[in-house]
């Protein structure tokens, strides 16, 4: 085992590679003396990135660079990095140096002072970034704070540090939808925030255009939130109440005769089949949002630690 890992998911960072390699490894140096590795994933990338990896890690045994197959995005490049590590102790970082590498020591010293299995980057401030993805961003985290059941914290990307147990737990989560932030809120443990400033990106442009970042923000809505099915349920409601009024005043009409022929039955089935197919809908949402829980077969709980009865103690590899 090795003290620790960072893993780093690439995709067209050719211009990032070599500072970022350089400002890992000193950053690692000096937070773990030499028992560490950095895992460079190659999220398919088209440009010379790959080539790079694989160079560095050919002079630097510390160095495991991965390829993969096509481009997958980025949390998938992130668990294939997660999956492979061995590190105690794990940093997810950005290949574009936003997240300053030299917080390391402060992250880690986090860590072991507050007895946190995760140390997440809070971003105070965002430098160099459009207007339109500061505001959607801003937007995003705290609409999401709202929807899900689960505290994700505002503000926080993937930078952060996690202990071993925590990523143990995190890969034990099967699903295919992954947004690796809301994941991690979702195991527990002691989370705690380290704020900072980040800056702009180091060369290069964002890999995340409009489209993947509608995808990601779909992901995380629907991996951690069933309130757009719940919608159904909350219109069926209001429209049952609204058609009982409906039929009072559809009745009062027929009962003064001043209702034309042929109205009073017409609105009492169009008002009922509406109210019945909002209930049957209500209905199936509720279900629907049953089986997609289940389908993501999460384990269904995660512990912490077992005082006593000797299970506690972790299995001996003699
Ligand atoms: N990335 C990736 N695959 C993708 C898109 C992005 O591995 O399909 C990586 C990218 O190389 C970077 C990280 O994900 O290390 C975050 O991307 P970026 O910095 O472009 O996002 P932004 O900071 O603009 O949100
Ligand atoms: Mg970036």
């Amino acid at each position: 085992m090795t003290a620790l890992s960072i893993v780093v998911p690439c995709f067209n960072e050719q211009e990032c590679i070599a500072a970022l390699y350089q400002r890992l490894t000193k950053a690692a140096k000096s937070a773990a003396g030499g028992d560490y590795e950095i895992v460079l994933v190659n999220d398919g990338s088209r440009d010379r990135t790959w080539p790079m990896m694989k160079d560095l890690a050919a002079a630097d045994p510390r160095l495991v660079a991965i390829n993969l197959s096509r481009n997958h995005g980025h949390q998938l490049a992130l668990t294939a990095g997660l999956d492979l590590c061995r590190g105690d102790t794990i940093l997810i970082i950005d290949a574009d140096l936003q997240d300053p590498p030299e917080l390391l020591p402060a992250m880690i010293d986090t860590m072991q002072r507050e007895g946190a299995d995760v140390v997440y980057g809070l971003r105070t401030a965002r430098a160099g970034e459009t207007r339109f993805k500061r505001a959607t961003a801003h937007a995003f985290y705290r609409m999401l704070a709202r929807a899900t059941d689960v505290d994700i914290p505002v503000d926080a990307g993937d930078f952060r540090l996690i202990s071993r147990r925590a990523l143990d737990a995190l890969l034990a989560m099967p699903e295919q939808a992954r947004f690796i932030r809301g994941m991690v809120a979702w195991i527990g443990f002691r989370q705690v925030p380290l704020p900072y400033n980040r800056d702009e990106r180091f060369a290069g442009t964002t890999k995340y255009p409009l489209r993947k970042m509608i995808r990601f923000a779909l992901d995380a809505l629907t991996g951690f939130s069933s309130a757009p099915l719940k919608i159904a349920s909350h219109a069926g409601l209001w429209l049952s109440i609204g058609s009982v009024l409906l039929v009072i005043y559809i009745l009062a009409g027929w009962l003064s005769g001043r209702a034309i022929p042929g109205w009073t039955s017409l609105m009492l089935v169009v008002v009922a089949i509406g109210a019945v197919q909002m209930f049957v809908l209500a209905m199936m949402g509720e279900y629907i949002g049953r089986l997609y829980s289940q389908s993501k077969q999460r384990p269904l709980y995660i512990v912490q630690e077992i005082e006593g009865g000797g299970i506690g103690q972790p299995p001996s590899h003699e």
